[in-house]
C-alpha cells in the first residue's frame, strides 16, 4: 500500500452505498443494530481532519463548501464501491514479539489451553520474548500492526500491554503502544494490561503480584498517562473477581477506565464488575443467562470475539443472538493476539459472526463500528460518517455491504481516510494522487 499523509480536503462521489451509522451517540441495541442509514449515490466531504457534510453527489457540485474548496479538493471517484465507518477494533494486544507456533502445534495434536499453559507455552512464553526486545523494535512491530490493520479497514484500535508483567516491563510495553500510536494517522487507545496472568517468579504467592498491580504498576502508569484503560483476565487460571475488584479499585482512584475479560473459558458472576461501570465486558462466551439483564441495564457494551473460538478449534462461540434479542450492546473486535486469535482483519471477524453467531450483516457491522467506538467510549467522535465526527471511513471495493461479511479469506478494503489522511492501494484519486 502506498502511503501519504494528505492534509488537503477531500471529496468522496458516485459511492454506491454509503453507510451512515448516523443516530445518537450512544451504543445500538436490539432492532437498532439492523439500521445502517444507508444513502445511495452518495458523497462525503471531510477537511482538516473531520467530516464536514454528507449527502447525494448530485447535490455535492452545488454545496458551496465543495466550490470554495475546489483547488485544493482531492476527489475519489467511488463509482460501484460501498463507503463506512472505518472499523474500531476494540480489543487487541499487539504488543508481543513473536508468533506462539509451539502452542498451534501443541492445540492442534489435542492439548487445551491450561495444558499449554503447564507446558511452558501460553501468555508467559510470550513474556519471555517481550523482556528481552528493545522498546524501538517492539514499537515498529506495532507500528507494522497498525499500519496492516489500516489496510484492512480499521481505523481505531485499542492496544493492552500485557506480556511484560513487571513494572518496568508494562510501562515499556505501553511506551512501544504510545509510540506507534505517534507515528500512526489512525487513533490508538492505549490500555494497562499488567493483569493478564501471574508471572513466573510470583507463582507461589500470586496475592504479591496483585499487590504490585495495585500499589505500583496503576498509580506509575497513570501519573505517565500511558492508559486510558485498565483490564484484567477474570479467569479461573489467571485472576478471580476479587483480585479484579481490587485492582478496579485501584483504577478509578487514578481515573482510569476499566474493562475485563470475561467468561471466555469457564463460567463466573459478572456482577462484582458490573460495580464498577465497565466500558466493555469481553469474551462472555459462558455468560449466566441470569446476569443478562445487568449488562442490558447499563451502558457496558459486551464485546464479542469470534476469532479466538475459531483459531482455539471450539464448536461454541458467544450467544450473540440471546445478548442482541434481549437488548445488550453487542461489539465486535479482533482479539489480535499471538496466541489465540492471531488475525487483524476485521472482515474475517464479521464473516464469523454472521456464520456461527447468526448475526446478520447489518448487525455485524453495527458491532464493528459504532458499538466498538462505544466500547472505548469514543462514540462521540467515531464510529459513524456524520457532519463534526472524525474522518474515519473505509472504502471497499463491493457493491453491496452484505459483502463485506459475505466474502472471507480475502481483503476488499481498497482504501481508508484515517483521522483525514488517505491511504489507497489502487488509483482511486486523481489527479495528484495516481500512482
Ligand atoms: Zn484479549
Amino acid at each position: 500500500m502506498t502511503r501519504w499523509r494528505n492534509e488537503n480536503p477531500l471529496l468522496l462521489y458516485n459511492i454506491r452505498q454509503l453507510l451512515t451509522l448516523r443516530g445518537d451517540s450512544g451504543p445500538r441495541r436490539g432492532g437498532a443494530m439492523r439500521e445502517l442509514g444507508i444513502i445511495e449515490d452518495a458523497t462525503v466531504l471531510c477537511s482538516g481532519g473531520k467530516i464536514t457534510s454528507i449527502g447525494k453527489t448530485r447535490d455535492a457540485v452545488k454545496d458551496p463548501r465543495v466550490k470554495r474548496l475546489n483547488k485544493k479538493l482531492v476527489e475519489i471517484d467511488c463509482s460501484g464501491k460501498i463507503v463506512l465507518p472505518g472499523f474500531v477494533d476494540s480489543h487487541t494486544h499487539p504488543a508481543f514479539a513473536a508468533p506462539r507456533l509451539f502452542d498451534f502445534e501443541k492445540r492442534i495434536s489435542g492439548a487445551i489451553y491450561e495444558e499449554i499453559a503447564q507446558a511452558g507455552g501460553g501468555i508467559r512464553s510470550s513474556v519471555d520474548a517481550v523482556r528481552k526486545i528493545r522498546r524501538a523494535d517492539l514499537a515498529s512491530k506495532i507500528l507494522t500492526v497498525f499500519d496492516a490493520m489500516a489496510v484492512h479497514g480499521t481505523t481505531a484500535v485499542e492496544a493492552k500491554s500485557g506480556y511484560g508483567l513487571s513494572t518496568e516491563d508494562e510501562i515499556t510495553s505501553l511506551a512501544a503502544i504510545r509510540d506507534a500510536a505517534n507515528r500512526w494517522p489512525g487513533t490508538a487507545v492505549p490500555t494497562f494490561m499488567g493483569a493478564h496472568v501471574v508471572p513466573r517468579e510470583y507463582d507461589d504467592r500470586p496475592e504479591q503480584y496483585v499487590r504490585l498491580i495495585e500499589q505500583e504498576m496503576v498509580p506509575q502508569v497513570a501519573r505517565r498517562r500511558l492508559a486510558r484503560f485498565v483490564d484484567v483476565f477474570v479467569e479461573a487460571s489467571a485472576f478471580n473477581s476479587k483480585s479484579a475488584e481490587r485492582i478496579f479499585t485501584a483504577a478509578h482512584e487514578q481515573k482510569l477506565g476499566i474493562r475485563a475479560h470475561a467468561c471466555q473459558l469457564t463460567p463466573a458472576s459478572i456482577a462484582p464488575l458490573m460495580r464498577f461501570r465497565p466500558a466493555s465486558l469481553d469474551h462472555l462466551d459462558h455468560i449466566d443467562d441470569r446476569e443478562i439483564p445487568l449488562l442490558v441495564a447499563s451502558e457496558t457494551v459486551a464485546t464479542l470475539l469470534p476469532g479466538a473460538n475459531y483459531f482455539l478449534g471450539l464448536t461454541r462461540y458467544p450467544p450473540a443472538r440471546k445478548l442482541i434479542e434481549a437488548g445488550v450492546a453487542v461489539a465486535l473486535a479482533s482479539d489480535y493476539n499471538p496466541g489465540t486469535s492471531p488475525t487483524l482483519s476485521m472482515q474475517m471477524v464479521l464473516s464469523l459472526a454472521c456464520t456461527q453467531m447468526r448475526m446478520s450483516p447489518a448487525e455485524a457491522i453495527t458491532a464493528a463500528t459504532i458499538n466498538g467506538a462505544c466500547a472505548l467510549r469514543l462514540g462521540n467522535t467515531k464510529g459513524s460518517i456524520e457532519a463534526g465526527k472524525d474522518a474515519d471511513l473505509a472504502i471497499f471495493d463491493v457493491s453491496d455491504y452484505r459483502e463485506v461479511c459475505y466474502w472471507f479469506g480475502a481483503n476488499l478494503c481498497s482504501a481508508v481516510i484515517l483521522n483525514g489522511h488517505l491511504r489507497t492501494r489502487d488509483r482511486l484519486a486523481r489527479p495528484a494522487y495516481d500512482i
